[in-house]
């Protein structure tokens, strides 16, 4: 097929995979010393155009300044200082015991670049979710194709533009765009895709992977829910759920999506939630400038539906001008309302009521795996049976959302929250393929025990 007689979506996807495979395989990503350079490149970019890139995010999604070097441009910074101060001895080869049966002999894992890998981000951190796995892949030694979202077009022209200064063009290519231009990207051959979003398109990634044989990290969503029993001080566990929940606007995969709580801790935690939204944005979130908006008109459309019926304890302002949806807590919420029925990713919190922790883990086991669980409980029984009964991609006691930044644990799901994970060293093994490497020397061969032929009783391996 000629570049000529296709769309432009196909013919950009037709270009950039080959010239980016042909500096792969003449090595330009290979050596430890170019891996380091677009590590720091990148740590530049984000050093010298932070204000560039708040504005973006700011254009995008109303975040405040501060919350997008918290939340975005400090992770990115953090997984490429953690990194590189520990890529060397990642990489080194990682001896491993062999059997008498075949010693002597040396046996290793090697780290080994996968080739040409594909990056497709949301929106809703699109500065976060882009360039953290990216770091991952470059660290690994892999080329990288980044799909930004198209959803996020200031920070998505914006990151197109300082990737092609900052970062070696031969290796490393943006492409902007929609469905059209990933549709013709995941018709290419990748040697990993990684994307993060939602569970419908992440079943078109891997349909249009398994084409070509190639691996993929699913990073989803879902609903997390949060655990509240009374044994904690219930304006603290207030504080941190809001502060996670309400944090971009609720635009967050790991916000707690709904509250399990009795009819009792929720009558007494809803006043402290209450104070917690008007402390965390200034009494007033519509005129606070800690407070997002939502990303788009469909998204306001779809939360403001879920809000038709509910009793509405806080919040339930709603502005469509400005998308702006006011921080929301819903009291004794039916277990089949619509809004329990879809991942909320907006500013709703839910309070479902629960007999106790025998029926909040009950009902939490009999919807999908969520790629996070919180719990705010100081009984070590409580704690334990949460661990042990149920499953998600992370728990999170006593605090929502912070997991993600510790480098040293895996981020990811399970089940339908996703699959792979990524974060810190987590990343380059995701980036990389682990090659088994064995070694033996010819004499004396020691061999000849498990040769045939078998006339006698051999022991084997
Ligand atoms: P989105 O609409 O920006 O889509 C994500 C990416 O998929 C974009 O780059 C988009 O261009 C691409 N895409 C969309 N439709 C496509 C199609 N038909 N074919 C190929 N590619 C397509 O973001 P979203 O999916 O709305 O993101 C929100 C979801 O992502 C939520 O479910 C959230 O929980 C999840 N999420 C998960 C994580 C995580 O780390 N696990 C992080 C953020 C968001």
């Amino acid at each position: 097929m000629t570049l000529e007689a296709t769309e432009p979506a196909e013919a950009t996807a037709l270009s950039v995979v080959p010239r980016l495979r042909e500096s792969f395989e003449r090595g330009v990503t290979r050596s430890y010393r170019w891996r380091v350079q677009q590590l720091t490149a990148l740590r530049s970019l984000l050093d010298e155009n932070a204000a560039a890139i708040e504005d973006a995010l700011f254009h995008d999604l109303g975040k405040n300044p501060a919350e997008s070097q918290l939340t975005e441009v400090g992770i990115v910074l953090s997984e490429i200082d953690h990194t590189l101060s520990h890529l060397r001895s990642w990489l080194r080869p990682r001896r491993v015991a062999v059997p008498l049966a075949i010693a002597p002999a040396t046996a290793s894992t090697m780290l080994e670049p996968l080739g040409v890998v594909l990056v497709i981000a949301p929106w809703n951190y699109p500065v976060q979710l882009l360039l953290a796995p990216v770091v991952g892949a470059l660290a690994a030694g892999n080329a990288v194709v980044l799909k930004p979202s198209e959803l996020a077009p200031a920070t998505s022209a914006l990151l197109a533009s300082l990737i092609e200064r900052y970062l070696d063009p031969r290796a490393v290519a943006v492409v902007e765009g929609g469905v059209p231009e990933t549709t013709a990207l995941l018709a290419e051959r990748f040697d990993h895709i990684f994307y993060t979003g939602n569970g419908a398109v992440g079943r078109i990634v891997m349909t249009a992977a398994a084409k070509h044989l190639t691996p993929v990290t699913l990073e989803l969503g879902g609903k997390s829910p949060v655990y509240v029993d009374d044994t904690v001080d219930l304006a603290a566990a207030a504080r941190r759920i809001a502060w996670g929940k309400f944090m971009n606007a609720g635009q967050t995969c790991v916000a707690p999506d709904y509250l399990l709580a009795t009819r009792q801790v929720a009558d007494r935690l809803v006043p402290h939630l209450i104070d917690a939204i008007a402390e965390l944005y200034d009494g007033d979130p519509r005129t606070s400038s800690s407070y997002g908006r939502i990303v788009n008109d469909h998204h306001f459309g779809r939360l403001t539906s879920l809000l038709a019926g509910q009793n509405v304890l806080a919040g339930g302002r709603t502005d469509a001008r400005t998308r702006y949806i006011a921080p929301t807590v819903l009291g004794d919420v039916s277990r089949d309302a619509d809004v329990m029925q879809q991942e909320i990713f907006g500013p709703i919190l839910p309070i479902v009521p629960v007999d106790g922790l025998d029926d909040a883990i009950a009902f939490i086991r009999s919807g999908e795996k969520p790629l996070a669980l919180y719990a705010f409980t100081t009984s070590k029984t409580a704690a334990r049976r949460i661990l042990t009964e149920t499953s998600s991609g992370a728990v999170g006691f006593g605090v929502p959302v912070a997991h993600l930044t510790v480098p040293g644990l895996p981020f990811g799901g399970v089940g339908e929250s996703g699959m792979g994970n990524y974060h810190g060293r987590r990343s380059i093994e995701t980036f990389s393929h682990q090659k088994a490497v064995l070694s033996k020397r010819l004499a004396p061969d020691t061999l000849k025990l498990v040769y045939p032929p078998f006339t006698e009783k051999k022991d084997g391996f």
